[in-house]
């Protein structure tokens, strides 16, 4: 043990984590930039020793994988200098206001990093994880996932408003089943989960189990195998809630749907939930029995969709918040532009953002986000043009594109007119008088006047909104 900079264990310091961990600290200092110390070790938190183990407190998940996969013998090695050969360093991660559920993870100090990642065992959200403690009913809630950190936005409004009916009510809505569908890493999971807790958590369910259709059928092949198909049906046909993920891996495997209809008929008439999410609408699912695909349609179906500029700013900047991180807001606008279909793409970016930063000491700025985003989506978009919106819209109501500057006022062109207008406005840094010019020299307050005309129609025209959402969609793909 180097005892050079600290009192013998014994002495004042091996009582007090805050300042065994400034000790720590200090150590650190010397072997990682200023940024990386800003970044990862400030914000831990030191919670309490016990003879030579420290318990420390990280914001999230994310930040303790990122620790342990980046900064694991680093830790260890002043674990050891600082706490002797026997110091075991052990992380919580922070509570969720919500969520009392902080969960104690085994020392990074003990586990050689090939040792299975306990941060990946199912997590309990209603019993604190311990090896010793084990729940009977393993719910394999995250609870990570809440409604709290689920960002509210147009694209996921009805799945989120009707998974938190559900977890105030399982069972006891008409939303039942409730299949949430949409594109991969748009929240599905997320919100499956938070329904999940919330509904373990207020005790609207007793009995809630999460799981994929993958590792249902996986474990119901074992059952088979073991002769315990009758113990696998009865557990699942015993719970108020039944969360299944991905229901598109059920296809084709007809044995397991057998069961799963069963299950499902069986928890239906008992009155409890069910819940499961599928990546296309449940009638679009090939290879589905249709007896199962009938069942699926008789509750809600919600979508969610990619997300909107402004969602995806404001997920960055919970995701920034979550991981302690200040992120310039030229960043997070930068990132939400450029990265527009998916939600994982856009955290992975926030990590490969914060990673390169650390690595290569760079300054975290819209400089680094390109090249993180040259990499992580390929491309840098280029700044939409006023051209190309108009060549967009014009494609899509067939009309020639000079008719949006002539003065013809035939309906279909005024309409083509105002979308483009509208899109111009939404899409582009150019001023209304610019726009208006565009358009052939029309006045600001004309190019005002159609942003309010199709503001209004979408409100009140869902078909007339996803066309404009279309639109935006064709005009993201051509440039
Ligand atoms: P899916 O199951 O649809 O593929 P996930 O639920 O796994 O997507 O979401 C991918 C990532 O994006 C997760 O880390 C999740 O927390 C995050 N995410 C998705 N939607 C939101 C949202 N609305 N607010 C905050 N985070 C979100
Ligand atoms: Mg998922």
């Amino acid at each position: 043990m180097d005892t050079q900079n600290i009192s013998p264990p014994g002495v004042e310091i091996a009582s007090d984590p805050q300042l065994i961990w400034e000790e720590c600290l200090s150590r650190i200092r010397n072997d990682v930039s200023t940024l990386s110390f800003k970044t990862w070790f400030q914000p831990i938190m030191p919670v309490r020793v016990s003879g030579p183990e420290l318990t420390v407190e990280v914001p999230s998940q994310f930040f303790y994988d990122w620790v342990e996969e980046h900064y694991n013998s680093l830790m260890k090695k002043t674990i050891t200098a600082v706490l002797g050969d026997e110091g075991k360093l052990y992380y919580s991660i922070a509570r969720d206001e919500r969520l009392h559920s902080a969960i104690t993870q085994p020392a990074v100090t003990e586990l050689p990093s090939s040792a299975p990642r306990v941060t990946r065992a199912p997590f309990s959200p209603h019993v604190p994880f311990r090896a010793d403690n084990l729940p009977i009913l393993q719910s394999n809630l995250n609870p990570r996932y809440t409604f709290d950190n689920f960002i509210k936005g147009d694209s996921n409004q009805l799945a989120r408003a009707a998974a938190m009916a559900v977890a105030n009510n399982p069972g006891g809505t008409s939303f039942n089943p409730l299949v949430i569908y949409g594109g991969t890493g748009l929240g599905k999971t997320h919100l499956m989960h938070a329904l999940g807790n919330y509904a373990l958590l207020t005790g609207k369910a007793r009995r809630a189990v999460y799981v994929s259709s993958e590792k249902f059928t996986v474990d119901f092949v074992e059952a088979i195998q073991a002769d315990k198909v009758n113990e696998f049906s009865l557990y699942y046909r015993s719970m108020d809630l039944l969360i299944v993920d991905d229901i598109q891996f059920f296809t084709g495997k007809e044995k397991t749907q057998d069961n799963f209809f069963h299950t499902f008929n069986a928890l239906y008439q008992l009155g409890k939930q069910i819940v499961l999410s599928s990546d296309v609408p449940p009638k679009e699912l090939k290879g589905l029995d249709e007896r199962l695909i009938s069942r699926f349609q008789c509750g809600l179906t919600a979508d969610i969709q990619a997300p909107d500029l402004e969602t995806r700013i404001a997920i960055l900047r919970k995701k920034s918040e979550e991981n302690s991180l200040d992120l310039p807001q030229d960043v997070i606008e930068f990132i939400a532009a450029n990265v527009t279909s998916n939600i994982r793409e856009l955290e992975g970016c926030l990590i490969s953002l914060l990673a390169r930063a650390s690595l290569e000491s760079r300054e975290i700025g819209v400089d680094l986000a390109k090249d993180v985003l040259r990499v992580v989506v390929n491309e840098v978009r280029s700044p939409v043009t006023i051209e190309q919106i108009q060549k967009v819209v014009c494609d899509y109501f067939d009309i020639p594109q000079d008719l949006l500057r002539a003065k013809t006022r035939k309906q279909e062109v005024v309409t083509a007119r105002q979308v483009a207008m509208y899109l111009a406005k939404e899409l582009t840094n150019s001023s209304l008088k610019t726009i208006g010019l565009h358009f052939g020299g029309r006045d600001h307050s004309t190019v005002i006047h159609a942003y309010q005309a199709v503001e209004d129609q979408m409100k009140t025209n869902t078909l007339y909104k996803q066309n404009i959402e279309n639109l935006r969609r064709r005009i993201d793909l051509n440039c």
